[in-house]
């Protein structure tokens, strides 16, 4: 079963140098400033969507989203949004 916590079991996958790379190309993207708020402080990429390979029923690693799934938030908004909405998973 889905919660909304899926983001506890990214945690160790959040430290990998390939997340690392993506991540900061995100935050070069959006100006190492959180798209809500214009803040520039405790920044979070946060992942819009959450895939699921149709086949093998796992999800992608966090650096296999496109660019556009992926989003500049500050703490602050992110913890905002997360209680606001569930993050939808989508197959592919
Ligand atoms: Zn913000
Ligand atoms: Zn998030």
């Amino acid at each position: 079963m889905q919660t909304s916590n899926t983001h506890g079991s990214y945690k160790e996958l959040l430290f990998d140098k390939r997340w690392l790379e993506k991540r900061a190309g995100i935050l070069k993207r959006d100006n190492f400033r959180c798209v809500m708020c214009c803040s520039d402080k405790h920044l979070i990429v946060h992942h819009k969507q959450y895939h699921v390979n149709k086949r093998t029923g796992e999800k992608l690693v966090p650096w296999d989203y496109h660019d556009k799934y992926l989003v500049t938030l500050c703490e602050k908004c992110h913890n905002k949004g997360h209680q606001l909405y569930e993050i939808p998973t989508f197959e592919i």
